[in-house]
């Protein structure tokens, strides 16, 4: 792009634009991005980048993929939009394909973000206990250090102060406990140990709110945007045996975790529980158009059956499941089952933990979590005291990486007193040249430090 016309876009995009978050350059500018292919982007200069976090945790299948603009297109130009009151072909087939990738039997209600499926399933829950005569059971029940959304709910649910606190009060009736964090763990004793012992802060909360009060347990397989917490596995399946033993539904949000994220289709099949709900977004269409979708276990979905028509869920949004982003997303799914990018997703992971297994050794690495291509990368001060690193020295491995073509990401709560995990969440896509790039410029960038 010639310079003169970067610059005037660049100008105007600093009067016109409200950006979300600061961008990756030196002065948290945002990065003119022209073109993207595979797991590469390219900005306004020319210069290339490795895309080291699929953009928000979500291109799953990578840039620059002619088969899902198309499969958009044909739909837009047959048929562009049908209420969802009403039904279309693309919706019916991939609400039968999501049920098939779930592996179990759930009906899928479609919306447009991963908010918005989390909304839905909290007022899916809500209702689901009325319709059981159990109407005073309207409390959720998650973990600090999580993120579910930026509306007033999925906010409430959040357990991040940094995003909430100029925004309270929130929604109503949303209780916090720990997050499974083993190296940073009030808990001692083996894995086993750890994980029945977070499990069971769950079962205190729901004891001690009253369980008649609560609705339902709300979470990601694996905290993500929280600093990729992976949590024992024990954890889930005592977390799904509490939830059972007191009425209480398990929402597993797997808004980045699911579509191959960690080697799974989803990221609960890494530990072997049938969750009640699922909330999906991001990956399920590689982001290239908006699309969610709350998958609800038919037992629940057959309550609502059974009232009056005009009382059965009153929840409608405008854009849900759109006729292009569902042919879209079904395309998507086609690609991962025919490159196999859920087996990839394992592969590369494991290798990906193995290469990064030396960086153990490096002074301010304190702890390495991953599953699949999921991966965070805790920076500490003191390896003893596990004081975080600074943003000083976290921002250095970013700069680093960035200078070198490589974009990674930070997280962890700075309210808290630290944003000191590094995180990658690459294409599944990604060949084994752009593989060995990303390894090499890592492991390089730590040397820096
Ligand atoms: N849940 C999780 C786990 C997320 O990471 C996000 C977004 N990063 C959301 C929900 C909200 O999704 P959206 O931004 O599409 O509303």
């Amino acid at each position: 792009m010639a310079i003169n016309v970067k610059n005037d876009l660049l100008k105007k995009d600093e009067k016109y634009v409200w950006h979300a978050m600061k961008g990756c350059n030196e002065n948290g500018a945002s990065l003119l991005i022209t073109e993207a292919d595979g797991a590469w982007i390219t900005d306004a200069d020319g210069n290339k980048y490795l895309d080291g976090m699929s953009g928000l945790w979500c291109v799953n299948v990578g840039y620059g993929r002619q088969e899902l603009a198309e499969a958009a297109y044909e739909q837009l130009k047959t048929m562009p939009y049908v209420p969802m009151s009403n039904t279309h072909e693309p919706a019916i087939n991939l609400a039968e394909k999501l049920n098939e990738w779930l592996e179990d039997d759930y009906v899928i209600f479609f919306s447009n973000s991963g908010s918005e499926a989390n909304e839905t399933a909290f007022k899916i829950a809500r209702q689901y206990h009325q319709q059981n005569g159990e109407g005073g059971r309207y409390k959720f029940i998650s973990r600090y250090r999580a993120y579910h959304g930026n509306s007033m709910g999925a906010l409430a649910a959040t357990g991040q102060a940094q995003r909430k606190f100029r925004y309270e009060p929130l929604g109503q009736g949303f209780i916090h406990v720990s997050p499974p964090d083993v190296y940073r763990s009030p808990y001692s004793g083996s894995l086993e140990a750890i994980g029945q012992a977070y499990a069971d802060e769950i079962d205190r909360a729901i004891t001690w709110e009253f369980n008649e009060t609560v609705a339902g347990v709300i979470m990601e397989p694996i905290i993500t945007g929280g600093g990729v917490i992976v949590p024992p596995e024990n954890y889930l399946p005592r977390v799904k045996e509490i939830c059972e033993r007191h009425g209480v539904l398990l929402i597993i949000d797997e808004v980045i975790c699911g579509f191959g994220r960690t080697g799974k289709k989803f990221g609960h099949m890494n530990y072997g529980i049938k969750p009640d709900i699922v909330t999906m977004a991001k990956g399920l269409t590689s982001a290239y158009l908006p699309l969610s979708a709350t998958a609800v276990k038919r037992g629940i979905f057959e309550r609502f059956k059974e009232t009056e028509d005009y009382n059965r869920f009153r929840h409608v949004n405008t854009f849900g499941g759109n006729p292009s982003a569902c042919a879209l997303a079904l395309k998507n799914l086609e690609i991962m089952e025919n490159e196999r990018l859920i087996e990839r997703s394992a592969e590369l992971g494991e290798k990906l933990a193995n290469e990064m297994a030396i960086l153990k050794e490096h002074p301010n690495v304190g702890d390495i979590r991953s599953k699949g291509l999921l991966m965070g990368i805790e920076l500490v001060e003191n390896k003893q005291t596990k004081k975080p690193a600074s943003l000083k020295v976290v921002n250095q491995v970013i700069a680093s990486c960035k200078d070198k073509g490589l974009i990674i990401s930070k997280n962890g709560d700075t309210v808290a007193g630290f944003n000191n995990i590094i995180t990658l969440s690459p294409p599944l896509s990604m060949t084994d040249d752009d593989f060995a790039f990303l390894v090499k410029t890592l492991k390089e960038s730590f040397e820096n430090i």
